[in-house]
């Protein structure tokens, strides 16, 4: 982990450590736009193909059916069912509270505006599946999902070594009552959600986060097939701000907790105390080994690094430059800290707080923008499942009402057509 004194770095300095791996995204994107077009021509064909390659699968179909879901299913653990039961509580109850309905607005009398929310019918769910696969993602795109009353839901994973999926992610469909995964990983798996394919529907947005493959895969096809995208959620990231009130054993968890996510998370420590920095490290050293992603989470420590800051205020606007995927704040102080937060996709306070309750259970969504994103993009939510449609109706007093500012303003810019239209309704219903 490399080191750096905030007092010593200039602003560019600052900026620079907070890019995320740039260079290596421009090579990706070459591969991934191969991908995605020779999906695109060959559909079926090319995901039989990709899955070999780099899964390693030699794939009879694409799909897991219900029946297969079912069977695959039973076999969950009772621990695990239970542990994934509370979650799906959690998260539903969370989600849930953010469906509200709007109220109409009478902007002038006789002028009645409001919006009314509909859900996106055909949605595409990612959920990795390459060096772990993650049936809590699964919990965190499929509950609003459901919740939102999505029509079409497609879920693409990529195959495990036997051809198939797991008995968590099979698990996880049977909750939420979706029938079908496709075997589908990468950059393969969003091309196919995009344009379709005779295995895998076409949808209107793909939500989920995934590697850089699939981060970049988003992205294009956002541009080219007209599928919206959740965000660009890539490697995971963490950034903790500890001061003397924090544990070190605890700041090391964290790391590591994001660490062994993939070699190229990120994971930052930001502290007031060049003691807690150090202590860190130590501890780093002494959970690693016990840890069996130990490999991954190594090589991402290794790109990772801390920076002394002289109060918490100021690791705050380090942290809002970098703006993290996940912040974690260390002390004790954590309340006056709040409003400082401008940049950071979900923030958990004090000691007792790790990132991986989020991950998992408390009921937030782990599904959040990374590589700055976070200072435009929110994280996964009910929201992100829905559309407001906005509606008015005007009656004649509002007609009367609102006429001559819409004709003037349409004159002002030379739409006299637009101008007509209520010059038109004023004139037969006797107002002008
Ligand atoms: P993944 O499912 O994202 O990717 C696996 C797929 O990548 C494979 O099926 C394969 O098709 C493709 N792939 C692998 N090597 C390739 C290559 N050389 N060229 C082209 N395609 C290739 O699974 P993963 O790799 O384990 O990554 C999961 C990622 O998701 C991690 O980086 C993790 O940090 C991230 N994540 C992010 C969030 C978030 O909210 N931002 C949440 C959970 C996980």
């Amino acid at each position: 982990m490399k080191f750096y004194n905030y007092t010593d770095l200039t602003k560019q300095e600052v900026e620079s450590l907070c890019l995320r791996q740039l260079e290596d995204d421009l090579t990706i994107k070459e591969q991934v736009k191969t991908i995605v077009e020779r999906v695109r021509a060959e559909g079926d064909k090319a995901l039989f193909d990709y899955a070999l390659n780099f899964d390693k699968v030699n794939l009879e179909q694409l799909f897991i059916d219900p029946q297969e879901i079912r069977n695959i299913a039973s076999a969950i653990p009772s621990e695990a069912k239970a542990a994934i039961d509370t979650a799906y509580r959690n998260i539903k109850a969370f989600h849930a509270a953010q469906l509200y309905r709007e109220g109409k607005i009478e902007t002038m009398p006789g002028v009645t505006c409001w919006r009314e929310t509909r859900a996106i019918e055909r949605v595409g769910l990612y959920i990795p599946g390459g060096t772990a696969v993650l049936p809590s993602t699964f919990l965190m795109l499929g509950i609003p999902a459901v919740l939102a009353g999505c029509k079409e839901i497609v879920v693409c994973s990529p195959p495990q070594k036997d051809g198939k999926t797991n008995c968590y992610l099979a698990y996880v469909a049977t909750l939420l009552g979706i029938e079908r995964i496709y075997l589908a990983g990468g950059a393969q798996a969003v091309a196919a959600m995009a344009w379709g394919t005779a295995s895998i529907p076409k949808v209107d947005k793909i939500f989920g986060p995934g590697n850089r493959y699939v981060t970049q895969a988003k992205q294009l096809v956002q541009g080219t097939s007209m599928t919206a995208i959740d965000m660009p959620a890539g490697p995971s990231e963490v950034l903790v701000l500890a001061d003397e009130t924090a544990n070190s054993s605890y700041i090391a968890s964290d790391l590591l907790a994001q660490a062994e996510h993939g070699i190229d998370s990120q994971t930052i420590l930001v502290a007031t105390s060049s003691k807690i920095i150090d202590e860190t490290l130590t501890k780093i050293g002494v959970q690693l080994k016990a840890l069996p992603r130990q490999d991954i989470a190594a090589e991402a420590i290794k790109n990772s690094y801390a920076v002394l800051v002289d109060s918490l205020e100021q690791g705050m606007e380090f942290s809002n430059v970098y703006a993290p995927e996940h912040l974690i704040i260390a002390s004790d102080k954590f309340e006056q800290l709040i409003p400082l937060i401008s940049n950071a996709g979900s923030v958990f306070l004090g000691n007792l707080t790790p990132e991986s309750a989020g991950d998992y259970a408390s009921g937030t969504n782990h599904t959040l923008p990374t590589s700055g994103f976070a200072k435009a993009y929110s994280g996964v939510s009910m929201d992100s499942f829905l559309k407001k449609i906005t509606f008015q109706h005007i009656t004649p007093r509002g007609l009367k009402n609102i006429g001559n500012t819409v004709e003037v303003l349409a004159g002002a810019e030379g739409l006299e057509a637009h101008k007509n239209a209520i010059t038109i309704r004023l004139k037969e219903n006797g107002y002008q």
